[in-house]
């Protein structure tokens, strides 16, 4: 039911076929994220018609008031949200992540420009111990706690194909102590919830974490990897600061991609900027998850074939060019820039509607092309895009 194919292998890149029981995922590939269970804008059917194959919902928003209960009375995920594609779901450690040590110093899995600086912290709303987390719901202010034990029991109620282990996602701002001592905490669970998988119809990804420090990446993928799982996440945040990140993530995914066993899939998480999903995958990525495409949407944002645009920025007030000339979605075929710039600016729910059908396209393409390009061992056309993209 379960299996992870290789098809070709190009220097570190690999193309794939997972199969799951609701069916095949084609790799490297892009899992767009249905956070609370819904897209913000698609259909899980447009989307597939866009070239999706595979969804990730998020637990945590299920969890904190045990709505997962309520799904799993509906008959899980699949017949919760009516559809029949694999679908994966995450152990909710990066939302505890953001909630806590993203929260304290404003930074993502990669610091952001305005990151705060040491001794600028805020307060944070999670405490972590040993072996359960503490926070307080954004939802409703209780305190809730999460256990690896309970990430899995709630994502076994939810029933996903695809789960993951619960883990400490840490902040790239973290010290070098900081972050060996949450390693040991992340493998501990890692062990806790491969135990605490019950549901035969379920297959699990430990998850790698160490931050930005090599050898700690390391000794996380040899440790994950000694344990019995479906296959691997590479979690948690890169680089220390502004600048550094996206060289520092390369220079891991290099290491990972000859520490982790070539034969199961590598799941990148969290990210998903154009140009990491290509250099991600020359080093050996399989699956990309991330918000981008649809968050960027509802905030006017397009990605196109020459980099980002705004389509509320003034100068597409009169521009009857199509958003991506390049494209060829429905969005592209059928409107222009000055239509997508007057729905946006005038806060029309149809223009977020065009604006993530094209992303979503966008990115799905953007998979293609480099499964196209592995499979054919000619890199050339990616080279180029990147320096557009
Ligand atoms: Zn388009």
């Amino acid at each position: 039911m379960f299996s992870f194919q290789i098809k070709k292998k190009n220097g570190k890149a690999r193309t794939g076929v997972l199969s799951t029981p609701h069916g095949e995922v084609k790799t490297p590939g892009f899992v767009p994220v249905a956070t609370r269970g819904a897209l913000k804008g698609m259909g899980f059917r447009e989307a597939g018609e866009l070239g999706a194959d595979v969804f990730m919902v998020n637990t945590f928003h299920f969890y904190c008031r045990d709505e997962h209960l309520v799904v799993k009375e509906a008959g899980g995920l699949h017949r919760f949200l009516g559809t029949d594609y694999p679908l994966m779901t995450d152990s909710g450690g990066f939302q505890v992540f953001s909630l806590g040590a993203g929260w304290q110093r404003s930074t993502g899995k990669l610091p952001h420009k305005e990151s705060n600086k040491r001794g600028q912290e805020k307060k944070g709303m999670v405490e972590i111990k040993e072996d359960e987390v503490v926070f307080k719901s954004p939802f409703n202010g209780d305190l809730v706690k999460i256990t690896p034990e309970s990430s899995v029991k709630a994502q076994e109620n939810l029933g996903a194909d695809i789960i993951f282990a619960f883990d400490e996602c840490t902040s790239p701002l973290a010290s070098y102590d900081y972050q060996k001592d949450s390693l040991q905490k992340t493998h501990r669970w890692a062990e806790k919830s491969l135990q605490a998988l019950k549901n035969e119809k379920q297959r699990m990804m430990g998850i790698v974490q160490g931050g930005r420090f090599e050898d700690l990446r390391k000794e996380s993928a040899r440790f994950i990897a000694s344990l019995p799982f479906f296959g691997f996440g590479i979690g948690g945040s890169f680089g220390e600061s502004y600048g550094d990140s996206k060289e520092n993530m390369y220079s891991i995914l290099d290491i990972l991609s000859e520490e982790l066993p070539s034969l199961k899939p590598r799941h990148l998480l969290g990210i998903g900027e154009p140009v990491d999903l290509i250099e991600a995958s020359l080093r050996g990525v399989d699956l990309f998850d991330c918000v981008i495409p649809t968050r960027f949407a509802r905030h006017g944002t397009a990605l196109t074939s020459s980099g980002r645009v705004n389509v509320r920025s003034s100068v597409f007030q009169k521009d009857n060019s199509p958003l991506d000339a390049n494209c060829s979605c429905t969005t592209c075929l059928q409107y222009q820039r000055s239509y997508l710039h007057h729905l946006s600016k005038k806060k029309e729910i149809y223009g977020i509607i065009l604006l993530t059908h094209h992303n979503l396209h966008f990115i799905l393409h953007l998979m293609e092309e480099i499964r196209e390009s592995i499979e054919e061992g000619d890199f050339s056309k990616l080279q180029r895009m990147k320096k557009e993209l």
